[in-house]
């Protein structure tokens, strides 16, 4: 039925999976069904199998089968947030079952897992996962899941998707990818052995910042079956409008994805040569660590960044007030770019020396790279980072 072909490359699939144009009036755009219900030929038997729409709406239909060919995944199910497709997940567990998991997850996904699964008595181990042998040892006969973010939030570590897969098929345990900073343009963890691919939506698939949802991709049917049972039991089923703003958004994100990634590295590079910048997370870079890995795994880089300044707290928060460009927010993967610096925002709730250890310097800062003309971009940068030299200099005038 579809018009798209297997051999069909990732942007075209991008822009036509899922969207059929209308059968009887040709309409191009899948149309936003705002209906909650549907008529009936005769008890109990509902055309096309629409009943109610938190089972199930064609405009929903759409929009997970879109999802499903950009990852190259059998199926999708999409959710209100990326955290109800977390959910989702981990309601398939029962007391006793454990799950391996990242150290350095988006934060709402760990709170998800200690402040709300753990009192059900499901078991979570954190480990550093760009260490298979951490990822190994971890497993139990309990493992249900192995469940990792790469690359990571705010540090830009990555994971290697291919080494984790192999050791999670041969323990018979299913590998979770949160794919949401890379997009399935960059990375696809199913064609690389993952056996399941969560997104938040709301990021660079949406792309626009204008829409919360969520969704998980894989192969399995048997698995699909049961976390469609409980996207529908649970209910955190996202709206009709917002599956079309999503629809909106990964047409473009082919282009948008390419843009990103070449105003993050030449930022990136920029930043690199600042004295006031004593580092920077990119793994674009050759000074990144898994720059290799980078290489194999990701297509290209994407958007985000990090860096460290020089005078700690005090310059990471003058630069992120002094930018105009750059709005100070929390969020990312919008086509406009965003600054923010996470030892006061989102990792301010870890303690400070718990954050340090795990790598955070106090002067930290994370841009989500818009689609703005690079030159614009780099003036900003600049002038913001004149700001923070005054304020690093003021604090080192005070202390001297
Ligand atoms: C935002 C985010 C989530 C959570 O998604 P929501 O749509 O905010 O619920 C999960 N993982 C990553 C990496 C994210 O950036």
């Amino acid at each position: 039925m579809s018009h798209i072909r297997e051999s069909d490359r990732f942007e075209t699939r991008a822009i036509h999976a899922g969207q059929e144009a209308d059968a009887e009036n040709g309409a191009i755009m899948t149309p936003v069904y705002f209906t909650s219900t549907y008529k009936q030929d005769a008890p109990a038997q509902p055309r096309q199998g629409y009943e109610y729409s938190r089972t199930s709406n064609p405009t929903r239909t759409a929009l997970q089968e879109n999802l499903a060919s950009m990852e190259g995944g059998r199926w999708g199910l999409a959710f209100s947030s990326g955290l109800a497709a977390t959910n989702a997940l981990l309601d398939r567990l029962v007391p006793g079952d454990h799950v391996v998991a990242g150290n350095d997850l988006y934060g709402g996904t760990y709170r998800i897992f200690k402040r709300v699964f753990e009192r059900y008595g499901i078991r979570f181990t954190f480990v550093d996962t760009t260490d298979a042998g951490q990822v190994e040892r971890a497993i139990e006969p309990a493992t249900k899941y192995v469940y990792i973010e790469t690359p990571s939030n705010p540090l830009l570590r990555l994971t290697d998707i291919a080494a984790i897969a192999a050791l999670t098929k041969r323990a018979k345990k299913l590998l979770v990818v949160d794919n949401t900073f890379a997009t399935p343009y960059l990375q696809r963890p199913l064609a690389l052995g993952a056996d399941l691919v969560l997104h938040s939506l709301t990021k660079y698939l949406g792309g626009h910042s204008d829409v919360v949802g969520g969704a998980l991709i894989g192969n399995d049917d048997k698995v699909r079956d049961e976390l469609a049972f409980f996207q529908n039991a649970v209910g955190g089923t996202p709206g009709p409008m917002d599956c079309f703003l999503v629809m909106r958004g990964t047409k473009t994100l082919a282009i948008r994805m390419d843009r990103h990634g070449e105003n993050a590295l030449a930022i990136a590079r920029t930043l690199e040569e600042h004295p006031l910048v004593e580092r920077v997370h990119y793994p674009g870079l050759a000074s990144h660590a898994q720059h290799a890995l980078a290489k194999r795994q990701m297509k290209s880089f994407g958007g985000m960044v990090s860096f460290e300044l020089r005078g700690g707290v005090a310059a990471g928060n003058a630069f992120a007030s002094s930018t105009r460009l750059f709005t100070l927010a929390e969020s990312l993967g919008g086509v406009e770019s965003l600054v923010e610096t996470p030892p006061s925002m989102t990792h301010a709730s870890i303690p400070a020396e718990t954050r340090r250890a795990a790598g955070l310097a106090d002067g930290l800062v994370r841009l989500s790279v818009g689609i703005e003309h690079l030159d614009d971009l780099q003036a900003d940068i600049a002038q913001a980072l004149d700001k923070a030299r005054e304020a690093a200099g003021e604090l080192a005038t005070r202390r001297a």
